[in-house]
């Protein structure tokens, strides 16, 4: 029989903001919920030996902890009906949703969430995150992750999408398109329109990586074409 509800929390052990909130949320509802990366956590780090998000597919027999252990979250996860991992920024980027494997189920299922911003973000490399390789899962980003309004309002968006109560957030879909190189990530922001010799784009997480000034997406209409 397959289990119907899984919550990733700690995937990136210096992200655990929603732990107390999923462990509230289960007196309340059915559904399981795994730390990731328990030693990373005790750590406060994001990762040990590699980032476990982008470890994907995985391998049982790697040497690095990450590898080993995203093998194992990717097959636990499968057992699943819906995932849903859980990752916090530092930007104050607020709550959106992203689709490591944007195909029609997943985007299904991030309509059932009270979450207005959703990323189309499909994996290019055979290597990536847990949510390319996890059938019918996206990840919440939440951001910045150690607001007590952004805590709240995930609380608010898990809680409702558990209850089943219809979205009242319209949704905007984006899709990421390249990454911006060469730049200063300082004058770039979250979803806010940007133009780069002449290309217009909508910046993600600016700064983030090192050499990229930000991600760049493009926003999609509302049947999903450009
Ligand atoms: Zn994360």
């Amino acid at each position: 029989m397959t289990k119907e509800t899984l919550i990733l929390t700690a995937v990136h052990g210096d992200e655990a903001f929603s732990i107390p909130i999923v462990e509230k949320l289960k007196s309340k509802f059915n559904f399981d919920s795994i730390v990731a990366n328990p030693q990373a956590l005790t750590e406060n780090q994001r990762y040990l030996e590699a980032d476990l998000n982008r470890s994907g597919p995985g391998n049982p027999d790697s040497k690095l902890l990450e590898e080993r252990l995203a093998f194992r979250l990717i097959q636990t996860g499968s057992e699943y009906q819906q995932v849903i991992d859980i990752h916090g920024a530092e930007s104050d980027c607020g709550i959106f949703i992203i689709l490591g494997d944007p195909n029609w189920k997943n985007i299904e299922l991030a309509k059932n969430l009270d979450i207005g911003k959703v990323v189309l973000w499909p994996g290019l490399l055979p290597t990536g995150p847990l949510c390319q390789f996890i059938p019918n899962s996206l990840e919440i980003q939440c951001g910045p992750k150690n607001s007590p309004q952004v805590a709240q309002d995930l609380e608010k968006v898990l809680n409702s999408f558990f209850e089943g109560e219809t979205r009242q957030e319209p949704q905007q879909f984006f899709i990421v398109t390249g990454r911006l190189s060469g730049l200063d990530p300082k004058g770039f922001k979250d979803f806010e329109e940007a133009s780069v010799d002449g290309i217009k784009f909508f910046p993600l997480f600016p700064g983030l990586y090192p050499g990229i000034a930000c991600c760049m997406m493009q926003k999609l209409n509302n049947d999903l074409s450009f």
